[in-house]
């Protein structure tokens, strides 16, 4: 499903030149579940938003469900980007909407500016919306406004609005980083289930070994912009385990 060759990613140039992804190369099949690891700054941002086409690369490039990163046109990375749904740290729900009417935004063209609300959204939408809180297990809370819910639920919620429109990709930038261990575990949780059931393809940034550990097939690990480490999480021993914590440069404790 994502196939990422020697992508390099430079901001700036010259001497100010900084490489936030060096030759950069992975694969992920079809259905599986894969955590970028690394420390702050190391690139785990910027790979993502190559993979969904936000930022092109400089050199090498690689394709995602077919398309071509480096020579796609802008309107073949809209598309892209249609099959692909983004879950960010910070939830970006809209506070004064619903839960309901925050998942109804993730449907396309569903912004229409300022009178945004309820009543502007067809009923399928609605409908589509319902069944991804279901999913996510809130939709009791659907009519409730988006910020009396908690950390772990917005997220919740933002999950579900990532798939409204069914993706068959799901990138996630530290989705639990500013939550605590319980609701980030929830989190996490939630989104395996998600995606095993939705046969999902899942790249998600993360800092935390452990939590990569539990979540994920394999685990990329990203320092300083290059790929240290590629692993399949399958009966992975306490020597890679530590391998992963020094290679990554995270601390165990
Ligand atoms: P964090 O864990 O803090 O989110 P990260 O692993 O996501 O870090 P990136 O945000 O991808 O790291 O940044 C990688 C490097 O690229 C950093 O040195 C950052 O300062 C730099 N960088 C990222 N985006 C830009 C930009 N638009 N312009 C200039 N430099 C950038
Ligand atoms: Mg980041």
């Amino acid at each position: 499903a994502v196939r990422i060759d020697a992508l390099t990613k430079r901001f700036g140039s010259g001497a100010a030149a900084l490489t936030a992804l060096d030759e950069v190369s992975f694969r992920i099949g079809a259905g599986e579940i894969v955590a970028l690891l690394g420390l702050s700054g190391s690139g785990k941002s910027t790979l993502l938003k190559h993979v969904n086409g936000l930022q092109a690369p400089t050199s090498g490039g690689g394709t995602v469900l077919g398309t071509d990163l480096a020579t796609a046109k802008a309107a073949e990375l809209r598309a892209l980007r249609r099959r692909i749904g983004f879950v960010f740290q910070q939830f970006h729900l809209v506070d004064r909407l619903t839960v309901l009417e925050n998942v109804c935004t993730g449907a396309l063209g569903s912004l229409r500016g300022p009178r945004l609300g309820l009543f502007t959204y067809p009923r399928p939408v609605r409908e589509a919306a319902l069944d991804r809180l279901d999913r996510v297990g809130l939709a009791d809370w659907a009519f409730q406004r988006a910020d009396t819910l908690s950390g772990g639920q917005q997220q919740r919620v933002a999950v579900a609005r990532a798939l409204m429109q069914e993706p068959r990709i799901l990138l996630a930038d530290e989705p639990v980083a500013s939550l605590d261990p319980e609701s980030s575990g929830q989190v996490m949780r939630l989104l395996r289930d998600v995606a095993t059931q939705s046969r999902l393809t899942v790249l998600c940034s993360l800092h935390q070994v452990d939590v990569a550990l539990s979540f994920a097939d394999r685990i990329v690990g990203l320092r300083r912009g290059r790929v240290v480490m590629d692993v399949s999480t399958a009966g992975i021993g306490r020597e890679e385990v530590m391998r992963l914590y020094r290679e990554v440069g995270a601390d165990p404790e």
